[in-house]
């Protein structure tokens, strides 16, 4: 018997030398998914990743996060460390939708499969795409704020230009508010991109469209919670917060709180539940060399991404039960103070 398992070693350790032991895994080898994050900085990453690698690891798989804090060259860096440790898929949050293109070569040079993870990857050999519909977001949003202001002075407080969530959320508030506009009844009298996603400088941004327009602003959009949380903050230093309509997106505590103290009117909740069971179950599927079939492609620049798309909810203060508190998102007692 002892000499068996010294073959069986022997046999082990020659295959997990090989060249191809990162595509195909012996059996009794864990698949490793690697999860490349750009930040934990909002409430919704983290949920993301502790979800996502209990998702994988019910599958009886295993991940190895990363988190770059903002920083491309990070990203990029930490990502060639996973691609080094032989994971057999990467799941990757891109920073930057371009700079990131890097990251996706350095994977397929290693046969490494890529999954595109809430942020698509521009211009790059990615193996699917998925998300919520991005754009749908906007549409909520802008939707939500011209039944409650169909007339008056918008400021629209994007995200960044490097994230492509960002620019379609913008398609879609500019869609509903187009006809509004051509009318003559919306002004949209400030617009403009937050660098990083971060909330001081969505401060700066409020900043600048109080300095310009004063009160004469009517509604705020915000590209997700925690830049209409520094709107917020921005109104408040004049006043006016409470009394200016802001939206967000994320459902995060705090816009919670503020939807139900009067500060927001709404965000967009998207189950993040449902985005890491179906990320991990597409993971570890592609892992294991299955080709994923998808009814939807969109087109990364390079090629036509299979893409899976799950639909965001708009959240008022008349469905926070039936929404986030019914599905555990959040605690009622946490929302409710
Ligand atoms: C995500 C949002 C998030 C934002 C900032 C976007 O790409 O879709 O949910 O709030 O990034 O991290």
């Amino acid at each position: 018997a002892s000499t068996n398992r010294e073959l069986d070693n022997g046999i082990e350790e020659e295959i997990s030398n090989g060249a191809d032991s990162l595509k195909e895994p012996i059996s009794n080898e864990m698949l490793t998914i690697g999860l490349s994050m750009d930040t934990i900085e909002e409430e919704r990453w983290l949920k993301d990743r502790d979800m996502f690698v209990e998702a994988v690891e019910k599958l009886g798989a295993r991940v190895e996060v990363k988190t770059a804090n903002g920083n491309d060259a990070l990203q990029i860096s930490q990502a060639e460390t996973l691609i080094s440790q032989g994971i057999d898929l990467l799941v990757l949050v891109p920073h930057n939708a371009e700079a990131s293109t890097t990251i996706v070569g350095k994977a397929q040079m290693a046969d490494i499969p890529v999954v595109s993870y809430d942020r698509l990857v521009k211009n790059a050999n990615i193996d699917l795409y998925i998300s919520f519909d991005n754009e749908q977001i906007g549409v909520l949003q802008a939707e939500a704020m011209t039944k409650i202001v169909p007339k008056g002075n918008y400021v629209y407080i994007g995200g960044p230009v490097t994230d492509n969530n960002a620019l379609l959320m913008r398609e879609g508030v500019y869609s509903v508010l187009q006809p509004y506009i051509e009318r003559g009844d919306i002004t949209v009298v400030y617009d403009q991109w937050t660098d990083a996603w971060l909330p001081i400088n969505a401060k700066k941004n409020m900043q600048a469209a109080l300095e310009v327009n004063g009160d004469q602003i009517d509604a705020v959009i915000a590209a997700n919670d925690a830049t209409a949380g520094a709107a917020y903050d921005a109104l408040e230093e004049y006043g006016l917060s409470g009394e200016i309509p802001i939206v967000g997106q994320d459902a995060e505590l705090l816009g919670l709180q503020r939807i139900v103290n009067g500060g927001q009117i709404m965000t967009v909740y998207k189950s993040i539940k449902a985005l890491t069971e179906q990320a991990a179950e597409i993971s570890v599927q592609m892992a294991r060399g299955e080709t994923i079939e998808t009814d939807l492609t969109i087109n990364n620049g390079k090629k036509d991404v299979p893409t899976v798309l799950l639909t965001p909810v708009a959240v008022t203060k008349d469905n926070i039960e039936e929404t986030v508190i019914a599905d555990g998102f959040h605690e009622a007692e946490d929302i409710f103070q």
